[in-house]
Parts: C-alpha cells; structure tokens; sequence
C-alpha cells in the first residue's frame, strides 16, 4: 500500500533491525522498545489489522502463531521465562500503524494490566 511504513519496511525500502523472515512474514525491532526484547511480526501482505484477516488468509494466521512466534520467542531466549504477544487494533485499541503487527515482548517482568 502506497504510504504504509511497514509495507516500506517489508520491502526494504525503510531500513529495520531484522529478527526473522520468510516468504510471507518479517520481524523486526521495534523503533521504540518498551522492553529489553521488542520486536514487531508483520505479515509481507498488507492487512490494516487483525479485522482484515480473512478466511483467505488462515494458514498465514496458523504460520504467525504456530511457528513463527514460538520460534522468535525462543530465538530470543524468553520462551522459558515468558513474554507477551500483543496486537493493537484501531484507536481504542492504540493502533499507531494501520499494517497489522504483533508485538513481541520481553526480558523483563511485564505489569497488568495496560494503561
Ligand atoms: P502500534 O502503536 O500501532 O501498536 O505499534 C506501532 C509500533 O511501531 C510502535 O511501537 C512504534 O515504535 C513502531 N514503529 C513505528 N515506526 C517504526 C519504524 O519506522 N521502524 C520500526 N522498527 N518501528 C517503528
Ligand atoms: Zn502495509
């Protein structure tokens, strides 16, 4: 999508901290890290949100949290100790960026509930 960062940044445009890849989804560093491990899973193909997830896109769905999320996780070393996987959707959920992304965080205690 024309302006979307995130679609920059999936196509190398916008240059990120890379974390993993495949052919349908990245990961990457968060700019902004709120914890010591914060790393951003987006899918390659533009999808505004978790809202826009469709029946077409189940097996991308399964992939993101089956394999890659485990796998990121324990790449990081917090698979053990824990983390927390996040998704903010449209204003009220904090949504800044309209490419959806899960937010993987961790390396430290993490507090509830969110502000
Ligand atoms: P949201 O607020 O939509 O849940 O999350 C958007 C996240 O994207 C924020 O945590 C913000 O720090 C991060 N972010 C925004 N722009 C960039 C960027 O250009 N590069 C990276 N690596 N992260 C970004
Ligand atoms: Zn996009």
């Amino acid at each position: 999508m024309g302006d979307c960062i995130f679609c920059k940044i999936a196509q190398g445009e916008i240059p990120s901290t890379k974390v993993y890849e495949d052919d349908q989804v990245l990961a990457f560093r968060d700019l902004d890290p709120q914890a010591p491990e914060h790393v951003l899973i987006i899918p390659k193909k533009h999808l505004a949100s978790i809202m826009a997830l469709g029946r077409d896109d189940r097996e991308l769905a399964a992939h993101i949290l089956t394999e890659v999320v485990p796998g990121i996780a324990h790449s990081l070393g917090v698979d053990v100790g824990g983390f927390r996987l996040v998704t903010n959707t449209g204003a009220d959920g904090g949504q800044t960026v309209e490419h959806l992304h899960f937010h993987l965080l961790g390396g430290r205690s993490l507090t509830w509930p969110p502000g």
